[in-house]
């Protein structure tokens, strides 16, 4: 499978969205019985071009794919997550503190088409590997944009015991229900002896002059979506 995005131009979004017209992802979310365990085919990662900066961004130019997509595999929650994050698209500021990372990328259905306004909630842990289970720091959540986009910018997190370097994430399609997920990072060591880990997972990551930026796209089961 190749994907190939073209022309990338980077949009910086907002930094700080504190709009709730639409509530975040809840504890008590919409039904997952039509999330899949793990992707129904074997197929191999999408090959994007990463954006030269992640200054530098994109476009309203959609992925082109070669053939139907291999749905984005789920994995455990784990024990960190909290309802009601703020709504935004970056997790910097107030203290933390670590290297910057740009997350970018879509969310599509099977057959390659963006799902606009796509629920993307973000939690992570901090570059000493805590999570901020009191307040908010490093949660965050946002929409995909019409064109089915997304941006995150945080930081790398850190190792916590058993675990090896992960960004957690739900998304949910407008009529689709709630992928529970993980990301991971390339060349990581603890990636292998980390029984969560899953390669389909990995996000493409190039360092840049002022941290990282990473893409990934995530294929959704959306419902009732056109
Ligand atoms: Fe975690």
């Amino acid at each position: 499978m190749a994907w190939i995005i073209s022309s990338y131009l980077v949009v910086v979004l907002s930094t700080a969205c504190s709009g709730t017209a639409s509530a975040p992802v809840s504890s008590t979310p919409a039904p997952t019985a039509g999330l899949p365990a793990q992707a129904p085919t074997a197929a191999a990662l999408p090959t994007l071009q990463v954006p030269s900066s992640p200054q530098a961004q994109a476009s309203t130019a959609a992925p082109d794919c070669a053939q139907p997509n291999s749905l984005t595999p789920s994995v455990t929650e784990g024990p960190y997550f909290k309802a009601n994050s703020p709504e935004r698209t970056s997790l910097l500021g107030s203290g933390v503190t670590g290297t910057k990372l740009v997350l970018t990328g879509y969310v599509l259905t099977a057959d390659c088409k963006p799902v606009a306004h796509a629920l993307l909630d973000f939690w992570q842990a901090n570059a000493s590997g805590e999570y901020d289970n009191t307040g908010y720091t490093l949660r965050g959540h946002q929409y995909t944009d019409a064109s089915g986009r997304y941006q995150l910018e945080t930081i790398v997190p850190g190792l916590y015991p058993g675990r090896t370097e992960h960004i957690h994430v739900k998304v949910q399609p407008p009529n689709g229900p709630v992928l529970t997920t993980q990301l991971f990072f390339p060349g990581v060591a603890n990636n292998q002896s980390d029984g969560i880990f899953d390669q389909k997972l990995l996000m493409n990551i190039q360092d840049t002059g002022n941290g990282k930026a990473a893409i990934f796209n995530f294929v959704v089961n959306a419902g009732n979506a056109k």
